[in-house]
């Protein structure tokens, strides 16, 4: 069964991941938080860059996750594979330290002026709704699956923890971005431990202190101990407005925009350019 799910990871992410996004959506549809829903185009666009994404990563990495992860276990490289701990120990501490590095990843990609660019994108939507989860530019996606495989390397994680975390990260990805009306008395309780759409759209305000904060993207206990907590936006959730206003301009929104955002220049009438979004 095991050898089964490696030999077909990237199916079986597909299909767990693809399982997620259906019911997600139609709890969206069925309780929606603010009824974030703009012109069709957008969910066509925002779908398109995970499949652009695909098409690059494919064309450029000699090796997927799972693929460096089994390498390093037949030849005896990392950590995990230098010890002999129970797999579901391992597991527990893969999913924490992918989590963890995430988050500095995301912290990041906030602070440094080129890393910005890389992942401003996804702050240009303007609606707060499950596609959003996807809207990552492929030169983002290509930097994450370069930290991430560092942390393999350095970890030596098995090939199914390896699955496990990235079904897991990429399920909460999407689950994060859905504009799902949870009650607030279980969001108190889910956001002690995980991110909620709640904890997660404050992220995505266009007031700047929000947007640099919140970071997490399994557990919230990143933002709490590293200081980067904000409970709930000034404006509340359903008044709050989101995106850049360096880019609400239909032209970046549309999918040649969207792809050129790391080459564009953030010239607006506020003056803010394209420094660091911190
Ligand atoms: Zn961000």
């Amino acid at each position: 069964m095991i050898a089964w799910l490696l030999t077909h990871a990237a199916s079986t992410r597909f299909a767990v991941v693809a399982g997620v996004f259906a019911v997600l959506l139609v709890l969206q549809l069925r309780m929606p938080r603010r009824g974030d829903h703009s012109a069709p185009g957008r969910y066509v666009r925002n779908l398109s860059l995970p499949l652009i994404s695909a098409a690059i990563v494919y064309l450029l990495l000699p090796l997927t996750l799972v693929g460096l992860a089994t390498l390093l276990a037949e030849r005896q490289l990392g950590l995990f594979n230098l010890l002999d701990w129970p797999p579901l120990i391992e597991l527990a501490i893969t999913i924490i330290v992918f989590d963890l590095a995430i988050y500095w990843q995301h912290r990041a990609m906030h602070e440094l002026p080129w890393l910005w660019r890389l992942h401003r994108l996804h702050h240009t939507d303007l609606d707060f709704e499950l596609t959003l989860g996807l809207r990552f530019h492929p030169f983002e996606i290509l930097f994450s699956l370069l930290c991430k495989a560092l942390v393999i390397a350095a970890l030596g994680a098995a090939p199914l923890a390896v699955l496990c975390c990235e079904i897991l990260l990429a399920a909460f990805a999407l689950f994060s971005h859905a504009d799902i009306r949870i009650a607030k008395r279980w969001d108190q309780v889910l956001r002690r431990f995980v991110i909620t759409p709640d904890w997660h759209r404050v992220h995505h305000s266009v007031h700047r202190a929000e947007t640099d904060s919140n970071y997490g993207n399994l557990l919230s206990i990143w933002d709490r101990l590293f200081g980067s907590a904000t409970e709930q936006p000034r404006d509340g959730h359903l008044g709050m407005r989101l995106g850049l206003d360096e880019f609400r301009d239909e032209a970046s929104q549309r999918l040649r925009g969207m792809l050129m955002q790391p080459f564009l220049d953030a010239t607006t009438p506020t003056g803010k350019n394209d420094k660091p979004h911190a």
